[in-house]
């Protein structure tokens, strides 16, 4: 039941200050003890995950964050940290003790509020004490409503359970983007072709996880697929009786794809509908068409959305670059970030490129378009910024037409 990958959950961050009660609440959420609970201010020295399957909310990723109240040099990086959660997250739960409301919970609240995320309040710690006068007052100047709860009184537990579910599922209605990768773009009974090429890069007897869950995506629709490398793709249209209702490639090959596709028949790339199911397809591929206007010596800022083991051929960090650069025709000044966290001078980039984000949700993805928004950079993605760089970006970006528009004005607008 667990196994549905992490940035396919629903990310729900607990906040307060140290001993309020933060990481009880996850345990009793959790049903069991997942994080270290103790009297002690500051137990929770950094952000604990808990995946599980809520129901009916379904899969969903508790984040329990340290105290925001931590005056200590140590608990200032915590905080640091713990802040920077809500870049992550969809639903945001300030638990607060009944006795009062300060500059802690108001930062939390204000920080929900800028960033457009829904806030459960839980007053905690009720088998204590009632919810003081100033409290009720401060949840009622901020239109909200808190759930009472007594963490450590497990009798208790499944009204609370009960009450965090719902309001879960209503505050969550129409927060999540596409409901589905690519099966909303054919229908049940049509056939699918997908290109996955099998080179140094590609993990030993598995295919990488966008793969997996657009079959995955493709069997919830009924839709059949047909998957091969690249050098038996034409082999392979020819195998079919009907031509396929789309061919869907790694980025990598992106190019021999549109060569060998016949005109007419819609192909697009793994990395193309990752971008429209977490992202912003329109913005990204506006953002592609800022390539042609790139000048050797402008800076571009990489963002990969984990640490993960660069290879000797790496995606971002060695291919990518190198078409890049063959584009722009000389040096490009490329910095790489990986991690949750967004460079600060981001404004002093020309362009900033998003990985494909498989570890990321797409709360955390549209964050990080709106930072280089705000930052006034176009942003795009790896898929994306290859396909441009390969000259076949209107090609796959043919089966979305907002998408495509907005690539064709942005690129009349480039003064190349
Ligand atoms: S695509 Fe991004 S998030 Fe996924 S493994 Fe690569 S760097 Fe990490």
């Amino acid at each position: 039941m667990n196994t549905t990958p992490k940035s396919m959950r629903l990310q729900v961050a607990i906040f307060g200050r140290t001993n309020a009660g933060k990481s009880s609440v996850l345990n009793l959420i959790a049903g069991q003890d997942v994080a270290i609970t103790s009297p002690v201010p500051g137990t929770t020295t950094d952000v604990v995950e808990k995946s599980m399957e809520l129901l009916p909310v379904g899969p969903v990723v508790f984040l329990d964050t340290a105290g925001l109240d931590d005056a200590s040099e140590l608990g200032a990086l915590r905080t640091e940290r713990a802040r920077r959660i809500f870049d992550r997250a969809d639903v945001a739960i300030l638990v607060v003790e009944p006795f009062g409301w300060g500059d802690c919970e108001s930062g939390i609240a204000a920080a929900a509020r800028e960033k457009n995320i829904p806030l459960i309040v839980l007053v905690n710690k009720t088998d204590i004490a009632a919810p003081s006068p100033e409290l009720l007052a401060a949840l009622k100047e901020r239109d909200l409503e808190p759930i009472l709860c007594s963490a450590l009184t497990r009798s208790l537990g499944e009204v609370t359970v009960s009450a965090i579910k719902s309001r879960l599922l209503q505050l969550t209605q129409g927060k999540a983007g596409p409901k589905a990768i690519l099966g909303d773009l054919v229908r049940p009974g049509q056939t699918v072709v997908f290109i996955i090429p099998i080179d140094k890069e590609a993990p030993k007897g598995r295919i990488i996880l966008p793969q997996v869950q657009a079959m995955r995506d493709l069997l919830d629709h009924g839709v059949f697929f047909l998957t091969c490398r690249e050098h038996e793709y034409v082999q392979a249209l020819a195998a079919l009786r009907e031509p396929p209702a789309l061919v869907v490639c790694d980025s990598q090959v992106v190019d021999y794809m549109a060569a060998n596709t016949p005109t007419g028949l819609p192909c697009t790339t793994f990395s193309i509908l990752f971008a429209r199911f977490k992202g912003d397809l329109a913005a990204y591929a506006a953002g592609a068409a800022a390539i042609r206007a790139l000048r050797p010596g402008d800076r571009v800022a990489v963002l990969e959305g984990c640490s993960h083991h660069a290879i000797e051929d790496d995606i971002g960090r060695v291919k990518l670059p190198r078409w890049l650069k063959q584009t722009v025709g000389g040096e490009l000044k490329i910095d790489t970030f990986a991690g949750h966290d967004i460079p600060a001078g981001l404004g002093d980039y020309k362009l900033a490129i998003q990985c494909g984000g498989c570890m990321l949700g797409r709360t955390e993805i549209l964050g990080r378009m709106g930072k280089a928004a705000a930052a006034g950079i176009p942003i795009t993605n790896y898929g994306t910024a290859i396909s441009e760089c390969k000259g076949v970006l209107e090609r796959v970006l043919g089966p979305f037409p907002a998408a495509l528009e907005a690539y064709r004005q942005a690129k009349a607008a480039v003064k190349v």
